[in-house]
């Protein structure tokens, strides 16, 4: 059935959890908007979301099941998956298996995955990727609350006087969460903190920017725990009533005086004072983190030492307070609630609450319900890498990519006697030795619920076909269940039927008492979960009128004693420290336009505009010191691997620190894929790795030429420097080597597409061993590559648009357009393709604010993810033309 109309649905991407209106035309293209009426994002979206409608090409779609290599039918992939896992755990036991599963599942298929395992083949070998990005605030919260709760809501921004943000660049990672903050900062006076290593967009916005030494967070708070205390702005009622752990937390806080704080931190005094008297000042405070915090081998005592100060100042469950962890993946809190870690059990339910142990058995009627907590991922890679687990499922995640130690960890998927791998896409780093793919559903072609940072769970709705013969990830899980036995508890026929027995298992008794309650929805039916609109949890099957929606403000926290409790937090400096001697720290994270390992993001040709390979950033002392200029390609390497970079030169970085983008894998770069630099150190509590903090070398790629190149054609690179990216009409690529070329006139016929009409024009500069040719097919550039012994320098984005179109063969050659300048600068609106240097001529020429800019550039006026970065261009100038 050909689907044509209107659909509210949730977007793909981060934790904010945005609501999207897809609208289904009758060419069935996709028109993507924000729905006006969903609470994190009131209608608007950022890049991302906004180009979800780009993403539906099924060039790189899985859309067969495969067995060895081979297509085969549903019935005998799902008879092979479940007789191999039955006869693994019959021969070497139930821990002899594991699932890798993923924050990009579904609630419904995270529990399904979680109940097969857990509930009866009887391990816990279950875990996820949200590992790799939240587990350290999981492990927080639950020593803290004594249960994994966000405690406020995305409104609490709008009503703070004081906004922290530790270790996020919420401009581009969490971009409409920071719209609403600007929205609210233009709105009244609210204080703005950033406490980042590096300078971002998001800190250039701030009234403070703390730019502490990596991993020393836990110094500043407490430091900042101690101020509070010493000077009375402690909350005593709160403190009495609803808090314990505060003697050994204040003796822990006691060693941190101002001096101390500064010397751990590399802050000044008077900066670090400064955040104090704010703090102190501002009763409506949201302290906001996300995984610089996560990310490190003392992730959970960072978290703490956040919640500390929030629990010592009562500053929680009140209108504009509160402790606020925003996650990245789009249902890692959904994963969370269903028990998708290993070291949960279900629905909140801990393995020690032997009352809830045994209610979750007799719910799911389970015969072997695993008593103990499984490996979580790190361990589970080495586990595989050992032989002790001989069976491997991986769903919707890429753990070749993600995972530090990634050359390890892909070794180890190599091998491991049987894994699987469902996913959407065809081939990823981790599926390429899978002995079993299975086609998934994607965004848009799947049904059924995720759960955003604020705890509201929100509908993602199909609207378009299954493509080929991919099926919903709960289906699969189900019906290898069926076939190892467990038909009776996986006869599911909907996704509503899923959603409907999770929700009636937050019913069942426990130990200690538990916020997470959707017994509303326990006798949900079809239509209903159709119509389900956006909602916050607890959602009680009896409200409670005396409940508001914000948790904890008048205690009754989920602890045997209804305390929250206050952890001592000894400061631990990063693991990976002292493990090695290299010169340069280096750090990781996300990129305004792409998302996790790009297998989605890539497909849209408008978001691999921004930047269109991975590069290293790094300050001008440091490039200087290496020997690199702005545009070479650097090597940067320690005993874990090495990874080719373009070199970024801002003054965003101090010197002898690095920063790397997270997202390319082998699929798009001969070699960015930047995980492999990280040693698998690990926070002791949550399991969490440190990827914020590697020890590396670096040194200049000793490049004979590079390219540039532009193919309407599929092409694979033997260049030892390649990366590409997808154009509207075919793909861009960058190209580097150590070896001579040969004959550049070769190299640029791999380029071609089949035709025989292909008419070829070139610009041979022998001399200076400069070479630029195009094809041409019926007046249509088809192929363009441009060869020169330094970074070659043309309008990138003239010769990625020309391709396909109708253009002068000279203009091409030229790398321009006529009267076009060589270079737009970095792509700063990707709506509107617009460069920094039309936006810089703008302000120049007097557009002095953004409304200004958008009106003379159009920057900055569709989805406004790029306006940080045009106030950045913005104040610069202005500073220029001051001095
Ligand atoms: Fe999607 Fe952007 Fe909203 Fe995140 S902020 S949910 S990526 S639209």
């Amino acid at each position: 059935m050909i689907f044509t109309g209107r659909v509210r649905t949730t977007c793909a991407y981060c934790g904010v959890g945005c609501g999207i209106v897809a609208e289904v035309n009758k060419d069935q293209s996709v028109s993507i908007s924000g729905d006006q009426e969903h609470p994190a994002n009131f209608g608007r979206l950022c890049t991302k979301g906004t180009t979800l409608g780009e993403t539906f090409d099924l060039t790189n779609r899985l859309l067969v099941p495969k067995v060895e290599g081979a297509p085969s039918d549903w019935d005998s992939a799902l008879s092979t998956v479940a007789a191999r896992f039955a006869r693994t755990v019959a021969e070497h036991g139930p821990d002899s298996v594991a699932f890798y599963v993923s924050g990009q599942l579904l609630t419904e298929d995270y529990y399904v995955a979680n109940k097969l395992m857990k509930g009866f083949i009887g391990s816990s070998n279950i875990d996820t990727n949200s590992r790799l990005c939240m587990a350290s605030s999981v492990a927080g919260h639950k020593r803290a609350f004594g249960e994994d709760v966000v405690p406020g809501v995305y409104e609490d921004l709008e009503l703070a006087d004081l906004i922290i943000l530790v270790g996020s660049n919420l401009a581009w990672c969490h971009p409409i969460l920071h719209q609403r903050i600007l929205a609210a900062r233009e709105a009244r006076e609210i204080k703005l903190v950033v406490i980042d290593p590096r300078e971002t967009v998001t800190s250039q916005g701030a009234d403070l920017h703390l730019d502490l030494n990596p991993g020393s967070d836990v110094a500043l708070f407490n430091g900042l725990l101690r101020d509070v205390l010493l000077s009375g702005a402690d909350d005593g009622g709160f403190l009495a009533e609803h808090v314990s752990g505060l003697s050994a937390a204040r003796r822990t806080a006691a060693d941190f005086d101002i001096a101390t704080v500064a010397a751990q931190t590399g802050l000044p005094r008077d900066k670090v004072a400064t955040f104090y008297e704010w703090f102190i000042q501002n009763p409506r405070t949201v302290t906001v983190y996300s995984q610089g915090v996560n990310q490190s081998s003392a992730g959970s005592d960072k978290v703490n030492s956040i919640i500390n100060c929030h629990l010592a100042t009562g500053r929680i469950g009140q209108p504009g307070t509160g402790p606020f962890s925003v996650t990245g993946q789009p249902n890692a809190m959904g994963g969370r609630e269903v028990g998708g870690l290993a070291n949960m059990l279900a629905a909140h339910i801990d393995f020690d609450d032997r009352l809830g142990h045994q209610a979750v058995a007799d719910f799911w009627n389970a015969p072997r319900l695993s008593a103990k907590p499984g490996l979580k991922a790190v361990d589970m890679f080495d586990a595989i890498e050992e032989g002790r687990i001989k069976a491997l499922w991986i769903m919707a995640t890429n753990p070749a990519v993600s995972l530090p130690e990634a050359d390890r960890v892909r070794r180890a998927i190599e091998r491991c006697p049987f894994t699987v791998v469902s996913d959407i896409v065809k081939r990823t780093d981790s599926s390429r030795s899978a002995n079993v793919l299975l086609p998934a559903l994607g965004w848009g072609e799947k049904d059924g619920t995720v759960t955003n940072s604020e705890r509201c769970i929100s509908r993602q709705r199909a609207f378009r076909e299954p493509p080929g013969q991919a099926r919903a990830d709960w289906w699969i899980i189900s019906e290898v269940a069926a076939r190892m036995g467990f038909a009776e508890a996986f006869s599911y026929q909907s996704a509503s039927e899923v959603f409907a027995e999770y929700a009636a298992l937050t019913s069942v008794a426990s130990e200690r008492p538990r916020c997470l309650d959707l017994t509303a929805f326990a006798g949900i039916d079809a239509h209903g979960y159709d119509a389900l609109l956006p909602q916050r949890w607890p959602q009680r099957a009896v409200a409670d009128i005396r409940e508001s929606h914000r948790l904890f403000g008048n205690g009754g926290f989920s602890t045997a004693d209804g305390r929250a409790k206050m952890i001592a937090t000894p400061l631990r400096l990063p693991a990976s420290q002292s493990s090695y001697n290299y010169p340069y720290i280096v750090n990781s994270g996300r990129i305004r336009d792409q998302w996790h390992t790009m297998t989605r993001t890539a497909e849209a040709a408008q978001l691999s505009a921004h930047y269109g390979e991975p590069f290293v950033e790094m300050h001008p002392m440091t490039a200087a010191e290496i020997g690199v200029e702005a545009g070479e390609l650097v090597v940067v390497e320690n005993n874990s691997g090495e990874v080719i970079l373009r070199a970024l030169v801002t003054d965003r970085q101090r010197p002898g620190r690095l920063f790397v983008p997270m997202h390319w894998s082998d699929e798009f770069a001969s070699a960015g894929r930047v995980n492999k630099l990280f040693a698998a150190n690990v926070d002791p509590v949550s399991g969490q790795p440190e990827l914020k903090f590697s020890p590396v070398s670096a040194r200049r790629f000793a490049a004979k030429w590079f390219g540039f190149a532009v193919t309407v054609a599929g092409w694979n690179p033997a260049t030892t420097y390649w990366a590409r990216m997808k154009t509207a009409n075919g793909c861009r690529l960058e190209l580097a080597d150590t070896e001579s070329i040969d004959e550049a006139s070769a190299l640029f016929e791999a380029l071609l597409p089949a035709s025989a009409s292909v008419e070829i024009v070139s610009y041979l500069d022998t001399a200076s061993d400069s070479y630029r040719f195009a094809a041409m097919d019926n007046g249509a550039l088809v192929a363009a590559l441009f060869v020169a012994p330094r970074p070659v320098v043309v309008s990138r984005t003239f010769v990625a648009d020309a391709l396909g179109s109708e253009v002068a063969a000279a203009a091409v050659l030229a790398g321009r357009a006529a009267g076009e300048r060589v270079d737009d600068g970095a792509l700063i609106c990707s709506c509107h393709g617009i460069g920094s240097k039309t936006i810089q001529r703008a302000i120049i020429d007097g557009a002095d604010d953004l409304a200004a800019v958008g009106a003379c550039t159009r920057a900055g006026t569709n989805c406004g993810s790029c306006r940080p970065e045009i106030q950045q261009l913005i104040n610069a100038v202005s500073v220029a033309e001051a001095s």
